[in-house]
């Protein structure tokens, strides 16, 4: 079965909105075993959604479109879908009841417009919107489907997930699926990487191994074509494995996980502290960006000026005169002296140049230390980062996070 995905909304032709809907259809058709091999993005016009719509169904199985399905007079979808179908648009009394129902929850009087959303084409499938008020449809017409989703991604894909793939998994034979399995490492660049497991690229049949780079994190992503889910996921085990023992612990987690996230795991029961300069907060945005941490974050402080260096943390102005704020023994001050203001098992600091002003001869922008202090030990790493003042404060932020996740994992 080939699929094709339609994309609806001038919005994305003028690249104000990112077009997320077809990636996350393309990959969860994938996983089904369902090629998609033509994505297509209109606007909100009349002949050209028309076309786009006839175009895909000429040459594709399935085509999904998504959006124009609201109450809006740039909301044609079902419009073009009827033309297309030749089936005239009729109205349904359960969806109205159910969009009325919608804003009587609510407490709003429903604006006429949405009676619109009560038509669909003669004869389709209608499916329950369980957040907003369109509904979706499916038709089925000789032997191909037209699916039509609402745009909003919260609406369209519980309701991809609840109905229509349950519908299609039941009708199609399956001849193959594709699973994707994404490890993510930090520390090392895109070619270092690909130096160290181009070997393993290739291990399993019809499985692969793609390299993408983001900032300061480089994913692999283990991809196998096989007969079923546990076929290829046995593919998958075996070049994981092999990248893994290569790899070792540059590999801090897999698929949705985020570094904050492994780190807030592997912190309890420990506890710790955070001093951050150069990073303004980003560090502790980050790990307080994941649920329960309150448990095992204490404190943090955003110490930028010398004032806070000596005032909340207890730093010497001599100190700070005599090597700089931006300074190994800053760092190590910082770390130290948060975990004793807090007592945290683990202080953590940061400090440097993000730029664009702010060098000196002998500290250039990019120049970051990052302090960790535990009751045995202190380290500071030195760090050259490059890029915009937001890269490095994110890229700091980064370093900190796997020096964390190192000591964590020991
Ligand atoms: P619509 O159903 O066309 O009224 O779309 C409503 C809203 O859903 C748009 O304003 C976008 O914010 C969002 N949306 C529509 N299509 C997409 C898409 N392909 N990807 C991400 N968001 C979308
Ligand atoms: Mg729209």
């Amino acid at each position: 079965m080939k699929a094709e995905i339609v994309s609806i909304g001038t919005e994305m032709l003028l690249g104000q909105t990112l077009n997320t809907n077809s990636a996350y259809l393309s990959r969860k058709l994938a996983e089904s075993g369902i090629d998609t091999f033509h994505h297509s993005t209109v606007g909100d016009n009349k002949d050209r959604l028309y076309q786009a719509i006839k175009i895909a169904l000429e040459r594709s199985d399935m085509v999904i479109t998504t959006g124009g399905l609201g109450p809006t007079i740039d909301d044609i979808t079902l419009q073009a879908i009827a033309r297309i179908s030749k089936k005239p648009l009729v109205f349904k009394k359960e969806i109205l009841e159910l969009i009325e129902g919608h804003f009587h929850k609510r407490s709003i009087r429903m604006p006429k417009n949405n009676i619109r959303q009560a038509y669909i084409p003669k004869g389709a499938i209608w499916l329950k919107n369980a957040i907003g008020t369109a509904p979706g449809l499916i038709i089925k017409a000789e032997k191909k489907y037209l699916i039509a989703l609402p745009g909003p991604p919260r609406e369209m894909i519980p309701m991809f997930e609840k109905r229509v793939l349950p519908y299609f998994k039941k009708r199609i034979k399956q001849g193959s699926v594709i699973l994707s399995r994404t490890l993510k490492t930090t520390g090392l660049a895109e070619s270092q990487i690909h130096d160290r497991v181009s070997r393993f690229l290739r291990l399993a049949k019809h499985t692969t191994v793609g390299i993408y780079a983001h900032p300061c994190q480089i994913d692999l992503r283990i991809t196998s074509k096989a007969a079923n889910i546990s076929l290829a996921k046995k593919n998958i085990d075996v070049v994981e494995r092999a990248i893994r023992k290569k790899l070792g612990n540059l590999i801090f987690g897999s698929d949705n996980q985020t570094l904050e996230g492994v780190v807030a795991g592997l912190l309890a029961p420990r506890t710790i502290a955070i001093a951050e300069s150069c990073t303004g907060g980003l560090i502790t945005s980050r790990l307080t960006d994941i649920a329960g941490v309150s448990k095992n974050l204490l404190l943090s402080i955003v110490a930028y000026s010398n004032k806070s260096k000596t005032q909340l943390l207890g730093i010497q102005d001599k100190t700070l005169k005599q090597f700089g704020a931006v300074s190994k023994e800053i760092a190590r001050y910082m770390a130290v002296n948060i975990r004793h203001v807090s007592r945290a098992d683990i202080g953590i600091s940061t400090t440097g140049i993000a730029g664009p002003g702010g060098a000196t001869d002998k500290k250039p922008v990019g120049l970051v230390y990052i302090g960790l202090s535990t009751k045995q030990k202190t380290t500071v790493k030195k760090l050259l980062l490059t890029g915009t003042r937001g890269m490095i404060k994110y890229k700091a932020s980064q370093a900190a996070l796997d020096m964390l996740k190192h000591h964590l994992s020991k």
